[in-house]
């Protein structure tokens, strides 16, 4: 019985198809079948599968040197960490393996400023419903959604929700033990939401006047994603902290969080620190990974391809309104909520050779490479169409 029964501890439920090789936006599965990938491991493959540009420093890093930890100084953290800082808000970088090691700092980070500032009762963090920040402890407790949370074990104090968009439901919970508040710009698995100008604004100068910080997680939303090397660009509000993952590595597992010198004040020696973080493999790949994201001829075609996505998918809740409710969504990170599960629809298109995602909300999620062309676009906009089309053909049947 047993012997039937995977090895893996069933945390995930995938289909049968099992991918051995990739190439831009392709993707191979063991049986020679071809597929478009318009998920990217969820906004992960920025650069496309198997890019050159990062096999290659892959690669010549791994027959230089591989791992030393953070005892020693690891040069491509020092490069990475100054073009980081160089082109945004932040002064300091702390290079991670994952998306839930930079929240997880994010917050410390918060909690530690107020320490260090003589303030520490300061420690309430404000996070939003709908919001995603990963798995941790506390990742999940400042997601607040019962979900990720149930059965395992009390909701740690300290952890406020308001509502995602509404400045008024963020004003009634702030207060002298605030310490925090942490955004996504846009809202990735809670339904690709973008949060507007205006919201990020307001929040800005409620943290300014009372005096707590901003994290904003980016580890979705950033590292091109939304067509601005970081989602906040758009607006103009900077955060005092930012969480990064997912794209920044191309594929390769690395994050970082970053702060204004000020917000990591209380970040002294011995009080924080990772083994593998920011080893040199990962900030070779992660330092090749940047210098094509920063290009400034590469984040325009990236506007192009995602106003085209973007216009497409109008056209497809256009012909399809008794099934697509709205779009959602930034530039190649894109949503279409829909009136029934999105999983049917995914997995029909996945028949059709086309990979998606879906998110909370109904909605069907697209975050293909940022090297996608309008050629590609149109393949999986034409199987969305498909897909739709029989949908409603069977329902009226
Ligand atoms: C994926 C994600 C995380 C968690 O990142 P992991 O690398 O899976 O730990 C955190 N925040 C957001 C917005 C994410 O999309």
């Amino acid at each position: 019985m047993a012997a039937a029964e995977s090895p893996l501890l069933p945390v995930y439920a995938p289909p049968e198809q099992i991918f051995v090789r990739g190439e831009g936006c392709w993707i191979w599965d063991d049986k020679g079948e071809k597929y478009l990938d318009c998920i990217a491991g969820i906004a992960v493959n920025a650069l496309g599968h198997a890019p050159p540009v990062l096999q290659k420093a892959l690669t010549e890093q791994a027959a230089k040197l591989w791992h030393t930890s953070n005892m020693f100084k690891v040069k491509g953290q020092l490069d990475l960490a100054e073009k980081y800082t160089r082109d945004c808000f932040a002064d300091v970088v702390f290079f991670t393996n994952s998306g839930t090691e930079a929240i997880e700092g994010s917050l410390k980070l918060v909690r530690k400023y107020h320490t260090a500032n003589g303030n520490p009762e300061r420690v309430d963090i404000i996070g939003f419903a709908g919001s995603f920040h990963g798995r941790s402890y506390a990742a999940i407790n400042a997601s607040g959604n019962p979900s990720y949370l149930d059965g395992f074990g009390p909701k740690l104090p300290g952890y406020l929700q308001a509502t995602f968009g509404d400045l008024e439901s963020v004003k009634a919970l702030v207060g002298p033990t605030t310490a925090g508040l942490i955004v996504e710009p846009v809202q990735g698995e809670g339904g690709v939401r973008a949060a507007s100008d205006e919201f990020l604004r307001g929040l800005r100068k409620l943290a300014d006047e009372v005096g707590f910080l901003i994290i904003f997680d980016e580890v979705q939303s950033g590292a091109g994603r939304t067509g601005k090397m970081w989602a906040h660009e758009w607006s103009g509000v900077t955060p005092d902290v930012m969480a990064v993952a997912k794209g920044v590595g191309g594929g390769f597992p690395m994050g970082a969080f970053m702060a204004t010198r000020e917000a990591a004040k209380g970040m002294v020696v011995g009080v924080h620190g990772t083994t593998f973080g920011g080893n040199p493999l990962a900030m070779a790949v992660g330092n090749a990974c940047y210098d094509e994201l920063s290009k400034p001829e590469f984040m325009e075609r990236v506007n192009v391809v995602a106003n085209f996505l973007g216009q497409a998918l109008e056209g497809v809740k256009d012909r399809h309104p008794d099934l697509v409710v709205e779009t959602r969504g930034k530039g190649l990170l894109r949503g279409l909520k829909l009136k029934i599960n999105p999983k049917e629809i995914q997995a029909k298109l996945r028949a059709r050779k086309v990979l998606v995602g879906v998110a909370g909300d109904n909605v069907l999620r697209l975050a293909p490479p940022l090297v996608i062309s309008e050629a590609e676009i149109s393949h999986a906009i034409d199987a969305i169409d498909a897909v739709l089309a029989e949908q409603m053909a069977q329902a009226g049947a």
